[in-house]
């Protein structure tokens, strides 16, 4: 993998440069602690010290709310024409989140191939940048704390400049197109670059132990903790909504006040939604709160384990960053770890 060198002087020129790959995208701050992805044109809009966005990059990807195709009586149905050629790029994007995304890649093109979603994907160039982990971060337990693929641009921080690992050929171009703000890596910089890795893995606050953990949550099943977690939870399916690699949706019809035409859409869904498995003739599979609580635990942590060989969790921290009952992903793994030790 090429290597070069940014001085951190050159970042605002180099951003100066990126416009004319795309839109850029970057962590903006909105109210007091709160970052959201959004169009930037320049450096001093971006923060570069934001530890989590509300909303990961999905929201690009796979809408929130989306026409999958309009329909008429007459005319049969036409879907939305993506606009094909222009790129946007996406700045700051940190080491989960870009597994996050290879988690979604790894879906949405499974047996049907989600053309929605990767008309879009295609169009995004992804500059990745290291971050500090705060208190909610355990993407090292996850092993998502490192990436070594699945961006365009890589930017570590070592001090006054940042070390750029270039991932893909548009990537390069990026790097030739302003070639004078960059420099070569020195033997000095290869070393501040794992002096800083290792500060960085050793200053993560939350750990949580994953090994084993299918078999566990099997043995867990009946467990009383489902029924506490149950308790708490307020079925506001916020925690599917800010997650990375949740990726439910609904699909339903609306008519126009012709009824004869319409729209077909989609929109994300929770399974901790109430009526998320309920079916016709009234019957709802997981009516209980602690059975949909239980049911994302179990496809995160279980279920994906066995479809995709891995677990779906990318150790982000939005989940409780944003739960409004505060449930805590890592206690409850440890809560349920620690009765199976006993
Ligand atoms: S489950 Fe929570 S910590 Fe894990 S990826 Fe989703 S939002 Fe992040
Ligand atoms: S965010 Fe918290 S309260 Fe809301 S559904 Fe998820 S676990 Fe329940």
């Amino acid at each position: 993998m090429k290597i070069v060198k940014l001085p951190k002087k050159n970042l605002a020129e180099f951003i100066g440069h990126l416009n004319s790959f795309g839109q850029i995208h970057a962590p903006v701050k909105r109210g007091e602690k709160s970052f959201v992805f959004a169009p930037v044109t320049e450096l001093t809009e971006i923060e570069l010290n934001c530890n989590r966005t509300i909303l990961p990059l999905k929201k690009y990807f796979f809408k929130p709310v989306e026409t999958m195709f309009n329909f008429c009586a007459q005319k049969g149905y036409e879907v939305p024409v993506e606009e094909q050629d222009k790129k946007y790029i996406i700045f700051g994007v940190h080491p989960c989140d870009i597994h996050g995304l290879k988690i979604l890649d790894m879906v949405f093109s499974g047996r049907y191939v989600d053309s929605y979603y990767f008309a879009r994907r295609r169009r995004a160039l992804i500059i990745g940048l290291d971050c500090t982990p705060d208190e909610l971060c355990f993407c090292r337990s996850t092993g998502t704390d490192f990436v070594d693929s699945g961006f365009d641009l890589f930017l570590s921080d070592i001090d006054d400049s940042y070390l750029v690992r270039v991932g893909t050929s548009i990537g390069d171009d990026m790097v030739t197109a302003a070639d004078s703000l960059f420099r070569e890596v020195e033997k000095e910089d290869r070393e501040k670059y794992k002096a800083k890795s290792i500060q960085r893995r050793e200053s993560f606050q939350t750990e949580i132990q994953l090994q084993d953990f299918p078999g566990i949550m099997d043995l867990e099943y009946e467990s009383q903790v489902w029924e506490e977690v149950g308790e708490e939870c307020l079925s506001c399916g916020t925690c599917s909504m800010v997650c990375p690699t949740c990726y439910c949706y609904a699909v339903f019809d609306e008519l126009n006040l012709d009824a004869e035409s319409g729209q077909r859409k989609r929109r994300w869904d929770s399974c901790l939604f109430k009526d998320y498995a309920l079916v016709a003739g009234g019957h709802n599979f997981r009516a209980e709160r602690s059975s949909r609580v239980k049911n994302r635990f179990f496809h995160k942590q279980r279920g994906f384990v066995t479809q995709y060989g891995r677990p779906s969790c990318v150790g982000c921290g939005r989940c409780k960053a944003y739960c409004p009952a505060g449930i805590d992903i890592v206690e409850v793994v440890n809560k349920l770890r620690s009765q199976t030790r006993v």
